[in-house]
């Protein structure tokens, strides 16, 4: 169990800061994020991932869009360089996956496991590897090749992968969130109120206790994944990457100021630097 006063992971001895910047680093010092999602209508979802991962401080974010006939720029976020997905080259990128990707991400997603450096599974590309056992297989495949990978489910989401009812992942979040991790050997997050990671090697299961209610609202679990995606990107470790950004997401929503507008996912994502 952490607390709400500092990450879980600023007691892990010899733990990276992950965005720690030194005088002489370029922005190829904190690497490369490329969102892949945002099907026709489901843009926003993919750019707000984007934009977190860009605040969370990776130092190039592209955004793959599903979308063939997306436009070319965000004038809103310029810094954000949008793509066709299918036409994004993965090697050496850290991957955020879902976000908005509707049923179209499937076609992508045999790539996107096969060739991300490291990766964030998120949403729809989730709920694509439920009903597909190959896309299992792949995802399952990426811990022996040592590719750091974390998965995002909300109880749902995690539900449809383990083949039962959100109601029984609700009833033993821990033991949910212990089973995915150990049955695709990768960092599992399972979101909610008390959000759960756990990890297939041994480190003990955390219980976040940061965030509350203004989180429920539209795009707050892509700001997560962009936010995790940053943190992977600079070479912190899966867990510790997870368990950071998911305490920081939270802490953002609790530090909010009672009489402030409500807490949207676009300004959520805005306050995403560690
Ligand atoms: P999603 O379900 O993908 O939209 O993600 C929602 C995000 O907001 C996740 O990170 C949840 O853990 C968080 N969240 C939503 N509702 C709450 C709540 N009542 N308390 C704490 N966190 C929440
Ligand atoms: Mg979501």
């Amino acid at each position: 169990v952490g607390d709400t006063t500092e990450p879980p992971t600023a007691r892990l001895a010899g733990a990276p800061k992950a965005q720690a910047r030194t005088h002489a680093s370029h922005k190829g010092s904190y690497g490369d994020v490329a969102v892949i999602g945002g099907a026709p209508g489901m843009a926003g979802a993919a750019l707000l991932a984007g934009s977190a991962a860009l605040h969370a401080g990776a130092g190039r974010v592209f955004v793959g869009l599903l979308d063939p006939s997306a436009a070319p720029v965000d004038t809103a976020r310029p810094e954000l360089m949008l793509r066709d997905a299918s036409a994004l080259d993965l090697s050496g990128m850290t991957a955020v996956c879902g976000c908005g990707g509707g049923t179209d991400v499937r076609s992508v997603l045999p790539r996107v496991l096969a060739t991300a450096a490291a990766l964030v599974v998120d949403a729809d590309a989730l709920n694509a590897i439920a009903t597909d056992s190959a896309l299992q297989a792949q995802l399952a495949s990426r811990a022996r090749r040592g590719r750091p990978t974390v998965i995002t489910p909300h109880p749902l989401e995690a539900a449809r992968l383990l083949g039962c009812t959100a109601g029984d992942v609700q009833a033993d979040r821990l033991a949910a969130a212990r089973q995915l991790a150990s049955r695709f050997g990768v960092v599992a997050v399972l979101k909610g109120s008390g959000t759960v990671i756990a990890d297939d090697s041994g480190a003990p299961t955390v219980l976040n206790l940061t965030g509350n209610a203004r989180l429920a609202t539209a795009g707050t679990g892509d700001v997560l994944a962009g936010m995790i995606g940053a943190a992977l990107a600079a070479q912190q470790p899966a867990f510790e990457a997870a368990c950071e950004a998911v305490w920081r997401h939270g802490h953002i929503a609790d530090t909010w100021s009672t009489n402030a507008a409500p807490l949207t996912a676009g300004t959520l994502a805005r306050q995403a630097p560690f």
